[in-house]
């Protein structure tokens, strides 16, 4: 795990903190930021969450700052003060104002409020969760649906564009720079195969069927924190947030949460879908979102649910053919492991197609009656 940072107290003094930090942890599971808890001294005054931003991921900190604050401001708007403080974060800035500390060896540095006596967890494993991580995702979406997409900028250009991820896969291919391009010819294939399929989501944006939200974008559900009954708390891990597809938050979500083995697994005939678990995220998403979705928009989803997966095999075959620069490897052959699985899963979704989306028109038409 990573160290606490030799420079912490003069990071933390810049911050408008209130009381006396006695306390400097790493904390959490996230693989992106370094994240620290700051405890205090005693209870009158609230504990604190200091992020190293992951900046060569995070190019424009003063941009991604800016939605961040953007976004947690209009969701405060629309929630008691008590509620705003407990169920939205809440960045502390500088003493003059700023939202991040840049300090001298060039590490962009940010603190918010930590949210007490809640629970992140790193894998779905119930209905109840599942149910809970729709609820959050639906929410967060619904709670934006009213705010300009276009104030927000995109902190990742292009980051799910999958035009953009195909072009760089065929340059990939093209160069061949690891010489791994004939090991590889099934799923080059396979790939092919669905490139036009694939870029559905997009073409409907363009012809204006399809509008830009405000989408979360890392909907993993460690990204969730929970109260004390396991409800949703509060939706966290903002860095992402951007204009976006409703269906990019809803796939990203089911490829884990309806995958019953890991991203990498070996075994291919252990992947199989989890169907339960994807019935019960859907209620609890289209329970919060139905009232803002258009019926193309609840279309979407099931593109979205095709494309991840997708989309994944594709960022993974890139790297294996680049000779794994990007994702961190434990053995030679993970990235086309990783790839291999994720094909797998996406030909489960393809041969399961008809019974998930009559999943997500049956629950759509129910809880429309309900409403209604
Ligand atoms: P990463 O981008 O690295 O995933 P996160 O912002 O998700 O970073 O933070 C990592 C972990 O820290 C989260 O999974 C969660 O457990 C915890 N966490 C983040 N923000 C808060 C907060 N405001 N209050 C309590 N815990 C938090
Ligand atoms: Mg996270
Ligand atoms: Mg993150």
């Amino acid at each position: 795990n990573h160290q606490t940072p030799k420079n912490v107290e003069t990071i933390i003094d810049r911050f408008n903190i209130e009381g006396k930090i006695i306390e400097i942890k790493a904390f959490g599971s996230g693989h992106i930021n370094d994240t620290y808890l700051l405890k205090n001294e005693n209870d009158s005054y609230p504990d604190y969450l200091l992020q190293r931003i992951n900046h060569s991921i995070f190019t424009n900190v003063p941009g991604l700052m800016k939605n961040i604050q953007l976004v947690t401001d209009h969701l405060k708007s629309k929630l008691s003060e008590a509620a705003a403080a407990t169920e939205v974060l809440t960045i502390v800035p500088l003493h003059r104002g700023e939202l991040f500390y840049k300090d001298e060896e060039g590490n962009y540095w940010r603190i918010f409020h930590f949210i007490k006596d809640t629970n992140s967890y790193d894998l779905v494993e119930k209905e109840v969760q599942a149910n809970e991580g729709g609820k959050a995702f639906g929410r967060f979406q619904a709670m934006l649906a009213d705010l300009d997409a276009s104030l927000l900028i995109e902190p990742i250009p292009n980051f799910l564009n999958i035009e953009m991820r195909l072009n760089r896969f065929y340059q990939a291919l093209e160069n061949d720079s690891a010489a791994r391009k004939h090991i590889v010819t099934e799923e080059i294939e396979y790939i092919n195969a669905r490139t036009e399929q694939m870029k559905t989501i997009l073409k409907l944006g363009r012809e204006g069927k399809l509008p830009l939200r405000i989408t979360h974008n890392d909907t993993k559900f460690n990204n969730v924190l929970l109260n004390k009954n396991d409800e949703v708390q509060c939706v966290i891990d903002l860095d992402t947030v951007m204009p976006g597809f409703v269906a990019y938050d809803f796939g990203d979500a089911i490829r884990t949460i309806i995958n019953s083995a890991s991203e990498d697994e070996k075994e291919l005939d252990k992947i199989k879908l989890n169907i339960p678990l994807f019935e019960a995220y859907t209620i609890g998403y289209l329970r919060e979102a139905c009232h803002f979705l258009t019926d193309i928009e609840v279309e979407s989803l099931m593109h979205g649910v095709l494309l991840f997966p997708y989309m994944q095999a594709v960022r993974f075959l890139t790297d294996y053919l680049e000779d794994d620069v990007y994702y961190k490897i434990s053995f030679k052959e993970h990235n086309l492991q990783r790839t291999k699985a994720q094909i797998k899963l996406l030909k489960e979704i393809e041969a399961h197609a008809t019974q998930l989306s009559s999943i997500v028109n049956t629950v759509y038409s129910e809880i429309k009656s309900e409403v209604a």
